[in-house]
C-alpha cells in the first residue's frame, strides 16, 4: 500500500520539467533485500522505507508538517544495498559499498539535472547508514545538492537487554502493522548476543563500535526479541518515523546552514580577502 501520489517515476517528462523549475525535495528511501529470520520477508527493510517515505511525502506535500507545503517528491527506492553483513545466511542480495557509493553519487549528477537541489534519504537498513553519510558530504560537494539522512532511532524491545537491531521487536511490529501476510508468528524466536550485552563499552550504538558479521552474533539471522511484537506497536513506531520524515522535511525545504552565522563580524580587509580565496583569486 503506497501512499497517494507525488510518484516521481509516474511523472512524464513535461511533468518533470514542471517540477524541476520550482524547488523540489527528492526523497529516497533506502533498505536492503536481505535475511530477517525464519519469520520476516527479505525485503522488510524496503517495505519499511518505502511506506515510511510515502506516508511522509503525502503528508509533507498537504501541508501536514511546520510550515506549510513541502514540494517533495518520492523517489524509487534503493533495494539492492549493502547488506554484505548478512550474507551467509540464503537470500542476501547485496552489493559492495564501493557499488552503492558510485550509484549515489552518480544519481547526485541525475538529479541536479533535472532540477533537485534537495535530497532526503530515509533509510531503514543501518548497513547502509554510515556509506549514506560519506554520500551526503559527496553529493554536496560533487552536485551541489543540500543533503540529508533519516537513519531511523533505535527502539529497543523490554527483553531485548539493547540488542534488538535486526529482526527483533521493532521491525516485526512494524511488518505486522504493514504487511502482517508475509510475517509467521510461529517461527519467530529471540536470539540476543550476551557477550555484546554484557560489555561495558563495546556495541552497536556505544563508545566502541565493532565489525560485524551476522552469523557471528546469531544462527538464524535474528539479532533481537521478536517474540512480543504485536501491530499496535508497529502501527506507532511507524507513525513516529512518518511525523519525524514529516517535520524534517518542512526544515529541509528552507534549510540554509550560512544563513545566520555567530561570530561572523570579521573586518573588511579579512572578510575581501576569504572571500577571493574561496573564488580562487587567492589573497589581494
Ligand atoms: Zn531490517
Amino acid at each position: 500500500m503506497i501512499g497517494p501520489a507525488r510518484r516521481y517515476a509516474d511523472l512524464s517528462t513535461v511533468e518533470a520539467a514542471r517540477v524541476g523549475r520550482g524547488d523540489p525535495v527528492a526523497v529516497i528511501p533506502a533498505g536492503a533485500i536481505e535475511p530477517h529470520g525464519p519469520h520476516l520477508p527479505l525485503a522488510t527493510d524496503l517495505i519499511v522505507a518505502e511506506e515510511v517515505a510515502a506516508r511522509a511525502v503525502a503528508a509533507a506535500a498537504a501541508g501536514e508538517g511546520a510550515g506549510g507545503e513541502v514540494d517533495a517528491w518520492l523517489m524509487p527506492a534503493l533495494g539492492y544495498t549493502k547488506s554484505d553483513e548478512h550474507s551467509s545466511f540464503p537470500g542476501a542480495m547485496w552489493i559492495t559499498a564501493d557499488t552503492l557509493l558510485s550509484q549515489v553519487r552518480e544519481l547526485g549528477s541525475a538529479l541536479s539535472a533535472s532540477g533537485f537541489g534537495r535530497v532526503l534519504f530515509v533509510n531503514c537498513h543501518g548497513g547502509n547508514s554510515a556509506l549514506l553519510e560519506v554520500a551526503l558530504r559527496e553529493l554536496r560537494r560533487r552536485s551541489g545538492l543540500r543533503t540529508f539522512l533519516y537513519a531511523g532511532r533505535a527502539n529497543p524491545g523490554p527483553t531485548e537487554l539493547g540488542m534488538g537491531i535486526h529482526a527483533g521487536w521493532a521491525e516485526t511490529s512494524m511488518m505486522l502493522h504493514l504487511r502482517t501476510d508475509l510475517v509467521d508468528m510461529s517461527v519467530a524466536e529471540a536470539r540476543i548476543p550476551t557477550g555484546v550485552a554484557g560489555c561495558q563499552h563495546i556495541g552497536f550504538t556505544g563508545p566502541v563500535k565493532f565489525g560485524w558479521l551476522a552469523d557471528d552474533l546469531s544462527d538464524t539471522g535474528v539479532i533481537g526479541d521478536p517474540t512480543g511484537a504485536d501491530p499496535d506497536t508497529g502501527a506507532r513506531l511507524v507513525a513516529d518515523h512518518v511525523a519525524t520524515v514529516v517535520g524534517a522535511l518542512a526544515e529541509i525545504a528552507v534549510f540554509d546552514p550560512a544563513r545566520g552565522v555567530r561570530g561572523a563580524d570579521l573586518s573588511a580587509d579579512l572578510s575581501a580577502d576569504l572571500s577571493a580565496v574561496a573564488a580562487g583569486g587567492g589573497p589581494r
